[in-house]
């Protein structure tokens, strides 16, 4: 509740370069016993700095104060629950940390002989194994760094696909409205156009309406890109039958399968017909990402598309592992390196400590974490589709906004006055006033019941004390920012004061 915050005691707010006074120093050091300046090394005059530049003058600690002030402004997992949606924001075990900073792999060099790298390559064989056998497809990348450049690899190599077969006139990529932002973006840039159709009654692609896509454009259509489950947390259920009509239609089938930690161990998008998917290591397989960390986007394919992965793949000549160059209708490489290294021996170390059985409980605890959160709040917050979620769930303001003029934007906000993260908002696009929350399956019951009782509390109090909720948050440094301004007109340098 309100106080719980520790932030109200944080108030220093004054970047670092405004604290401290000139001459104060965080090091001592004994007097110089040579020439401060030195006219052989100096350079040109021409090249020197008319001033010293306007770095912090603070002590020790100081900068030991303002670095940990800082910290705790932060949210972070290991302070509390993130329930966004759409991006899962898990908790990691720390053991997986502890794998990925052992130095025989911390310490690989990209450059470093194949010969001494037969560890590391036995590693990538065996994670490239294990997602083939999660996803029922035959071989896998493990390049790309990210979603987004999983989906760019998978497009690039229906594009070759197409190239090969005699179907350079195929540009259009259906994608429903209930795909990932990402999907269309990757499509663009791939030089694709993508082909709206909005999704069914029932929340789910109807297959009718991909049967009409495709006859409206003969010839022209390249593949779908479907992301299972959708946005709006729901199960494709028509997919098997969505792949044969693409393939009937030339086209070649992609799945956006970042959230696969809803599906482990129930479905194999390999068995259902698709050609293509990515998996994001970041969300499913355990690394902690957010705010841009490193992240490791792995494309699996089936056989159509297995001649075109980029270069180069591991490959093995019976006990012996080693970097395969030699195919020639590859895309060639998508990134420097082998991949985001780390990314994979954090993913690698999860799957081999929770097997099978494991990964297939995470699902069903994720799946079931959702479904609790939506029983628990739907009479409040409706939902956008009546039926059983996967890992998310997409509510919306309709009821509250009717009766108390509050929105998914104050609810959000004074959810930050409760000790939480607020959750995704107003996405997807197709539901308004949609407040999406993916509680995954690491969070405790405990954790999702806190969760709902302040997502209740704030409802009553939408009717009790509106103003309460539409000027929150209460207990933050900074209180409602002005949006439009700071994502039109961001300040990102500190200037000195008589500069401004
Ligand atoms: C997160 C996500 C992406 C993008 O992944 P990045 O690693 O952020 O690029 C794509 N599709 C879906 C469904 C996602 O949840």
């Amino acid at each position: 509740m309100p106080g719980k915050h520790p932030r109200a005691l944080l108030h220093e707010s004054r970047p670092i370069f405004e604290q401290g006074s000139p001459g104060r120093s965080g090091a001592s050091l004994p007097a110089l016993d040579v020439p401060a300046r030195d006219p052989a090394v100096d350079g040109p005059a021409a090249l020197r700095r008319g001033e010293a530049p306007h770095l912090p003058e603070v002590s020790e600690v100081e900068v030991t104060r303002h670095f940990t002030r800082l910290s705790r402004w932060n949210y972070a997992i290991d302070l509390g629950m993130y329930p966004l949606g759409s991006c899962t924001m898990k908790y990691n075990p720390k053991v997986n940390e502890r794998a990925a900073r052992m130095p025989g792999f911390a310490g690989l060099h990209p450059a470093q002989p194949e010969d001494t790298l037969e560890g590391a390559l036995a590693l990538m064989w065996g994670l490239e194994r294990a997602l083939c056998e999660i996803t029922g497809f035959q071989r896998a990348t493990l390049q790309p760094a990210a979603g987004a450049h999983g989906e760019l690899t998978g497009l690039m190599m229906i594009r070759a696909y197409h190239q090969d077969h005699g179907g350079k006139a195929r540009k259009k990529i259906i994608i429903p409205d209930s795909a990932h932002g990402t999907n269309p973006a990757s499509c663009t840039l791939n030089g694709f156009e993508a082909l709206g159709i909005k999704t069914g009654a029932g929340g789910v692609i109807d297959a009718s309406a991909v049967r009409a896509a495709c006859a409206a454009h003969p010839g022209a259509i390249a593949g779908i890109m479907i992301t299972n489950p959708s946005t709006l947390g729901l199960f494709e259920t028509q997919i098997a039958e969505i792949t044969e009509v693409v393939h009937a239609a030339g086209g070649l089938c992609y799945m956006d399968g970042a959230n696969l930690n809803a599906l482990m161990g129930k479905f194999r998008p390999g068995d259902a017909g698709l050609d293509v998917m990515h998996i994001n290591l970041h969300k499913t397989f355990t690394t902690p990402h957010g705010g841009g960390g490193p992240g490791a986007g792995p494309v699996a394919v089936g056989a159509a598309l297995e001649p075109y992965l980029p270069t180069p793949m591991v490959a093995r000549d019976g006990e012996r592992l080693r970097w395969d160059f030699a195919r020639p209708r590859s895309i060639g490489r998508v990134r420097a390196g082998s991949s985001n290294f780390g990314m994979l021996v954090r993913a690698y170390a999860y799957i081999r400590e929770m097997g099978g059985p494991g990964l297939t409980q995470a699902t069903e605890m994720a799946v079931l974490n959702a479904n609790y959160i939506r029983k628990k709040l739907e009479d409040v917050y409706p939902v956008a589709f009546d039926r059983p979620c996967m890992h998310e769930v997409v509510f919306s303001d309709k009821k509250l906004k009717k009766e108390t003029g509050i929105t998914t934007l104050d609810v959000a906000k004074r959810l930050m006055d409760h000790g939480f993260h607020p959750p995704t908002i107003y996405f997807p696009l197709v539901v308004p006033g949609a407040l999406m929350i993916e509680p995954t399956e690491t969070e405790p019951p405990e954790a999702l019941d806190e969760l709902c009782t302040a997502l209740r509390e704030i409802a009553a109090e939408a009717v009790t004390d509106p103003d309460k909720v539409h000027s929150a948050p209460h207990t933050t440094g900074l209180r409602r920012l002005d949006e439009t301004l700071a994502a039109r007109h961001p300040r990102l340098r500190w200037t000195p004061k008589a500069a401004e």
